[in-house]
C-alpha cells in the first residue's frame, strides 16, 4: 500500500506524471478511467479510496453489458492527483499516451453515508469482492470487481456490470466511445496509414 511502488517505478525527470501526494476530495469519492496506449492499448480503472487511487489495468476496457467479464489486473496505487493526468509519457514505465475516457463520482451500492461507504469499500477490497455504484458520463450504475482466487497471478480480478437499469444487452465496446479529438486515435490512424510523418512517439 501507499505510493512507494508507484514512485519506484517512475523517473520523474523523464515523466510528466504526478509525483504523488495523497489528498482528499471531501465527502465525494471520485473514479477515473484512463485509456492508455502503452506497449499495449488498455484502460486503467481507478477508484479513490483513503487518499490514493486503487488501480486496475483492463485490457479490453470496461463494458456496460453484464454478460462481459472483463479481466482487470490490479496494479500499484496511484496518487490522487493522477485523476487529472493526460499526456505523453516519453520513455520508461508506461511510456505512451494517456487520455481520460470517463470520470465521475462513485460510492458503495447501498449509497451509504461517506464514512459507512468507505468502510464497506475497504471491506470489499479486502475480501476480493468490491461492489461500487458509478456516476460517470459513460459508466453508470453498479459494477462488481471480483478477485479470482487460487490463481498463481495474485492480482487477477474481473470487472462485471450488474444488471440494473443502466445495463445494456447489445455488444459494448469502449473503443466505440472515444473522443473525436483523441490523441490515441490520431496516433493509431498514423500507424495504420503507414505515414512517414513523425508520430507523437
Ligand atoms: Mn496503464
Amino acid at each position: 500500500m501507499g505510493l512507494s511502488e508507484y514512485k519506484n517505478k517512475r523517473n520523474f525527470k523523464e515523466s510528466p506524471e504526478p509525483t504523488g501526494a495523497t489528498s482528499k476530495s471531501g465527502d465525494q469519492l471520485i473514479f477515473v478511467i484512463q485509456r492508455h496506449k502503452a506497449s499495449r492499448l488498455h484502460y486503467d480503472f481507478r477508484l479513490e479510496l483513503e487518499g490514493v487511487l486503487k488501480s486496475w489495468a483492463v485490457p479490453k476496457g470496461p463494458s456496460m453489458n453484464p454478460a462481459d467479464k472483463r479481466l482487470a489486473m490490479m496494479v500499484e496505487d496511484h496518487p490522487y492527483d493522477y485523476k487529472n493526468f493526460e499526456g505523453v509519457i516519453p520513455s520508461g514505465y508506461g511510456a505512451g499516451i494517456v487520455e481520460i475516457w470517463d470520470q465521475g463520482t462513485y460510492t458503495d451500492i447501498d449509497n451509504s453515508d461517506f464514512t459507512t461507504a468507505v468502510k464497506n469499500l475497504k471491506a470489499g477490497l479486502k475480501a476480493g469482492n468490491l461492489k461500487v455504484a458509478l456516476n460517470g458520463s459513460k459508466l453508470k450504475g453498479e459494477f462488481a470487481l471480483v478477485k479470482i482466487k487460487g490463481r498463481e497471478e495474485e492480482n487477477t480480478w474481473l470487472l462485471i456490470k450488474h444488471n440494473d437499469k443502466h445495463a445494456v444487452s447489445k455488444p459494448y465496446s469502449s473503443e466505440d466511445l472515444t473522443d473525436e479529438d483523441s490523441p490515441i486515435n490520431e496516433w493509431l490512424k498514423q500507424q495504420k496509414s503507414g505515414s512517414k510523418k513523425k508520430a507523437l512517439l
